[in-house]
């Protein structure tokens, strides 16, 4: 489906146009029309299908008709400043050609960005994204122009409930005028998602896009190792193979810093990103990565969700994610945009049981790679067997659950 079929403003198709996009995505083709009408939305989809575009060209659109100057006319609600910026420079793109502004809203900056950021929303700009902390810390000061907001997008946000923002979101929300249209997005649905609709969302529309399982065409694969392997493991498999963009992942920030130090001591072209950095040290990085010039980014899992970096061809677990869903965002870094991708996850031994759990959600077990000879003797991988029964992911068992409606993604 094209974006005219829409019958989008004219300046909006251009730029969507000048950004690449041919065609509208599944849950493009779902959402666009729906919000068109007026309807409040619940959607469960992931970075990479296009929900960006899918939410800011119709709230666009109808701004172009009805929006209300010197106020703000949309706010969308996101959990990081990485995601914020990056829907910014989503929205500059798709907006170029109308007279839409903008501006992001986000912590971490100096005192000026503060500043600067008073100045946009006493004077109003049309859509504000933000992040829940300084959204309120506006707030609180009075001067923020909201009587003629008529959009609320929640973006990601299962991930904000888990980063403890649920009670910032509904004080951003008792200072919205009652009458609005609702948007809400998320990679899952687990209750306490579906509890925060029901108090937010009026009648809404359910829409079911979740890539529940990584792209086919990402190559997943294991090493088992021992902890003390994985270093120099991880040295060898840079040296021997020939990737040009690398996002290597770890739990911890401490592990970030000790890789980073070892691989610039091999004198790997490599840089870390994580919390300690300031938010224009983390752009720095991220740009330099994203450019190119920066051949391999270590990270904290700040980066596994909603950050758009395309071609990034191989991802490397250094240790296992936590959960099925971070290891499915964290992969999920590779093989954007119709392009094959490489994943390695190193599984020490106290993270075998670990790595079981994340296999049976995924429904298959993940190849196991030999370790070279090299490296000496490596275990055998022998986790416990899982709780879940069927190790299909559909079992009980607590934990989270993948939604298995994967069939209508992008790919
Ligand atoms: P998102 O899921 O919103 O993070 O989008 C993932 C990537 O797909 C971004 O780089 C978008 O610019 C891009 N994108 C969104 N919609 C389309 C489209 N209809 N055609 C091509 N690329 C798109």
């Amino acid at each position: 489906m094209t974006f005219k079929e829409f019958g989008l403003n004219e300046s909006l198709l251009e730029g969507i146009d000048a950004s690449g996009y041919e065609n509208a995505t599944p849950v493009q083709e779902q959402v666009i029309p729906l919000i068109l009408s007026g309807k409040d939305i619940i959607a469960s989809a992931q970075t990479g299908t296009g929900k960006t575009a899918a939410f800011l060209l119709p709230i666009i659109h109808k701004l172009l008709a009805s929006r209300i100057e010197d106020q703000v006319n949309a706010l969308v609600i996101v959990p990081t400043r990485e995601l914020a910026v990056q829907i910014a420079q989503n929205l500059e793109g798709l907006s170029y050609f109308t007279p839409i502004s903008s501006i992001a809203v986000y912590g971490g900056g100096d005192g000026s960005s503060f500043n600067n950021e008073k100045q946009a929303l006493s004077k109003g700009a049309d859509i504000v994204i933000c992040t829940p902390g300084r959204m309120i810390a506006h707030l609180n000061m009075g001067y923020v122009k909201l009587k003629g907001l008529h959009y609320l997008v929640l973006d990601e946000a299962d991930r904000m409930l888990d980063m403890g923002f649920y009670d910032d979101i509904m004080k951003i929300i008792s200072y919205l005028p009652p009458v609005r249209q609702n948007l809400l997005f998320s990679a899952t649905m687990p209750m306490k998602i579906r509890d925060l609709a029901r108090k937010i969302l009026h009648e809404p529309a359910e829409i079911n896009i979740a890539i529940s399982k990584p792209p086919a065409r990402i190559v997943q694969n294991a090493f088992i190792v021992y902890e003390a392997q994985k270093i120099p493991l991880i040295k060898w498999l840079l040296k021997s193979t020939n990737f040009k963009s690398i996002l290597i992942f770890c739990s911890k920030k401490h592990n970030v810093k000790q890789l980073t130090m070892e691989l610039k001591r091999s004198r790997f072209n490599v840089k870390e990103i994580h919390s300690d950095l300031d938010q224009n040290g983390r752009e720095e990085v991220l740009l330099e990565f994203k450019s190119r010039r920066l051949q391999i980014l270590v990270a904290t899992d700040i980066l596994s969700r909603g950050i758009d970096i395309d071609n990034i061809d191989l991802v490397i677990n250094y240790d296992v994610p936590n959960d099925g869903e971070d290891y499915i965002h964290r992969i999920g870094r590779t093989a954007r945009a119709e392009t094959d991708g490489v994943a390695y996850t190193f599984i020490s031994e106290k993270e075998q049981n670990k790595f079981r759990v994340i296999e049976d959600l995924l429904g298959s077990p993940v190849t196991k790679v030999p370790v070279p000879e090299q490296f000496g003797p490596s275990p055998e991988y022998n986790p416990r067997k899982s709780r879940r029964p069927g190790g299909g992911g559909s079992g009980g068992g607590g934990g989270r659950k993948f939604s298995h409606q994967g069939g209508r993604g992008r790919h």
